[in-house]
This record gives C-alpha cells, sequence and structure tokens, in this order.
C-alpha cells in the first residue's frame, strides 16, 4: 500500500487549493483509515471557502470537506466491526460521522450527542498528526471512537455520499420537531438538504409538503422528491404573499413544520410566520456568525411557537439513513442529488462550479458537485 497520499489544502478564502503529498498516519488503536471515494461539496464548505463561516485556519493550511464516503484502508488496532458489530475488513465500504461527541460532557450526560459543545475542536493543519481531517483528499482518518457503518452493496456511492451530512442531519432535524402523521411542512431552501428534507418529510408520514426556492430547476426537483406544493420566489417576491399561500395550501392555519435550509437569514421570520399557532421552526440552514435578521419576538409568544436550532445529529440517525436508501431508492431520484463530479486535481474548478449553481446563475436543478479522490 502506498506510504503516501494527495490531499486539497485550503489556504483560505479567494485562494486557490493546493494538491499536496502527505504521509500515511500511524494508526491509534481504535481508529479507522479511510479511502475516500466520493466528497460532496456542501453548502456549508462554499461558506467556508467564501469566507463566510468563522474559521481559524492553521498556519499550514487545512482540509476540509466532510460529505463523503469510501472504502476501510486501514484498521486500528481492536477494530474488528462497525459500529453495530458487523465484521468490517480493509476494502469493505462505508458510511461514517466526521464529528467526535466527547461522551464526557455535561450534555452528552443528557443524552445530547448531537448537542456535544467538543464535538469538532480546532481545526488542524496537513503538518499536525492525522492530517488527514477532511474529506477532499485521498483519506480520511476515522479517530478513535468515531461512528462508522458497513454499507449496503446495493448502494452506490452517488446515493451515500450526501449520508453523512446532508441526509442524516434532515433526518435528524424533522425527528427533533416531532413532525407526526398528517402533519403539513414547509420546506425553505431546495440544495442537497431541502431536497432530501422533502422525501423524508413525505416517508415520516407528513401531509402537505410545500417547498420554496427560487430556482425553477430546484422547485422541479422538489416535485419529483415528493412535494406537493412548490412556491416560486422569482414568482412570488412578495413575502406576505407567499405566507398567504402557504396559509391557503394549508387549510388557512399555517404548517405545522417550517424547515430553514437557505443559510439567509432575511428568510428565517418568514418561516416563523407561515407556522401555525403552536408549530416548529426548524433551523439548519444559517451557519455563518454575525449576519442578523430583525424579528418580532412576541410573535413567538403570541404564537406559542418553537424555533429549534439543529448541527449536526446523533450516530443511530446513519444507518436508519442507509436503509430509508434501501427501501425509498425507486421511488425518489436519488441519482440526480450528485449533478457533476470531478478529479481531486480539479477542485477549484469543483468550487467554482458549485458557487455559480448555487448563486442562481444557471436555473438548473443542480445540487451536489462532488470529488472522486
Ligand atoms: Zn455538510
Ligand atoms: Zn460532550
Amino acid at each position: 500500500m502506498a506510504e503516501t497520499g494527495r490531499a486539497a489544502v485550503f489556504l483560505g478564502p479567494g485562494k486557490p487549493f493546493e494538491i499536496r503529498e502527505l504521509p500515511l498516519p500511524a494508526l491509534e488503536a481504535g481508529a479507522v483509515l479511510i479511502r475516500v471515494t466520493l466528497a460532496n461539496i456542501c453548502g456549508s464548505d462554499l461558506h467556508f471557502w467564501r469566507g463566510g463561516a468563522p474559521l481559524a485556519l492553521p498556519p499550514d493550511g487545512w482540509i476540509f470537506g466532510h460529505e463523503m464516503t469510501g472504502r476501510v484502508a486501514i484498521l486500528g488496532a481492536g477494530v474488528g466491526t462497525d459500529s453495530l458489530g458487523q465484521p468490517l475488513r480493509a476494502g469493505a465500504r462505508v458510511a461514517f460521522s466526521y464529528f467526535y461527541p466527547c461522551g464526557r460532557c455535561h450534555v452528552c450526560l443528557r443524552g445530547q450527542r448531537a448537542a456535544c459543545p467538543n464535538k469538532v475542536g480546532r481545526a488542524t493543519g496537513p503538518g499536525e498528526f492525522p492530517h488527514w481531517v477532511g474529506a477532499f483528499a485521498e483519506y480520511y482518518y476515522l479517530r478513535p471512537g468515531g461512528f462508522i457503518f458497513r454499507v449496503p452493496d446495493a448502494l452506490p456511492d452517488a446515493l451515500v455520499s450526501p449520508v453523512n451530512c446532508a441526509l442524516s442531519q434532515v433526518i435528524y432535524g424533522l425527528t427533533q420537531t416531532g413532525l407526526g402523521f398528517g402533519d403539513s411542512v414547509v420546506i425553505q431552501g431546495l440544495g442537497g438538504l431541502g431536497i432530501q428534507a422533502t422525501a423524508v418529510a413525505r416517508e415520516m408520514g407528513a401531509g402537505t409538503i410545500i417547498a420554496l426556492d427560487q430556482l425553477d430547476g430546484r422547485l422541479e426537483l422538489a416535485g419529483a422528491f415528493g412535494a406537493d406544493h412548490t412556491l416560486s420566489l422569482a414568482e412570488v417576491p412578495d413575502r406576505k404573499a407567499r405566507v398567504r399561500q402557504v396559509r391557503d395550501w394549508t387549510g388557512g392555519r399555517g404548517a405545522d413544520v417550517a424547515c430553514g435550509f437557505v443559510g439567509f437569514p432575511p428568510v428565517v421570520p418568514d418561516g416563523i410566520e407561515m407556522l401555525r399557532y403552536g408549530g416548529t421552526c426548524l433551523e439548519i440552514g444559517c451557519i455563518s456568525r454575525g449576519r442578523t435578521v430583525e424579528f418580532d419576538p412576541s410573535s413567538l409568544v403570541w404564537g406559542s411557537k418553537r424555533i429549534l436550532g439543529v448541527v449536526m445529529y446523533d450516530p443511530w440517525v446513519i444507518p436508519r439513513a442507509l436503509d430509508f436508501l434501501e427501501r425509498c431508492r425507486a421511488r425518489y431520484p436519488f441519482e440526480r442529488l450528485v449533478s457533476h463530479t470531478f478529479p481531486l486535481e480539479k477542485i477549484n474548478e469543483a468550487f467554482r462550479e458549485a458557487e455559480w449553481h448555487q448563486r442562481g446563475a444557471a436555473a438548473s436543478g443542480i445540487t451536489r458537485a462532488a470529488l472522486t479522490p
């Protein structure tokens, strides 16, 4: 096996990635080295790349990216199975989490591992052990205690790569809202998260699903993923008119659940306003600090509404996400989620393309660009 591998090193917003050759690490007991086969460019990666997300960049740069899948390259001492006890060998295809709840803090002890304040830790540079800390590289180092699951043979990589971020995130978030049988759901923002949330809400028993975006291609894709109604922000630019339309589609009441996947604070109050009395607003998209929005908290109080912030998920979600894909892959066009793939060397081009499409320059249904390291 090779002693080194290639990684795309990020040197800061506005600078091109640099492809570097790095040594493979000596594995700690309990760790797993994974050969990355597909790494998606997630919306949050674009935030880092643009400079919109908080980041203490290590002096020698940073390998990032987190939405990925791969094969076991090397198993550390003591690892013979995945997190569910299934045998694990070199070459096995796996899905795994990229964050590490500490298990020893007040929050973890309360059973809220997804909210553990220590689950991400400080960013380390490529020169520092374990070197391989991100998806945009040939290898990823799964730290001891990391959650890892075998992938069913029937699922291709393009379906599995969104599992450890977008898909698990929306399954966990929707579960946290308490979404119930027949509930109406508003989905704001139809990138990777919003599109998959549409199918997940459908499979969780949602009644009416209303999907909002400004790009026609994405609205069309939401329809294919189970949305009953789509609402174009380009066609209905007036927010009051949008709220009225959502009320019309929900028996005059407003939605039971509204989900914010946009990452654009000004639309957060719209979601709250689209809720019925006692409804729940799930916010996942806004990860950039310092971007604010004016909002009247009395609308929460008088409407008895909840806002729920969720970042990442509890590890039980990954096997559920894989089951969901196996069960429902014929029902929704999951293969349309990863729309463009690029070799690792073309990472700069891949980011430019992903940005171009996310900004709406092309009204296509593109959701994810991916790298094949
Ligand atoms: Zn992500
Ligand atoms: Zn913790």
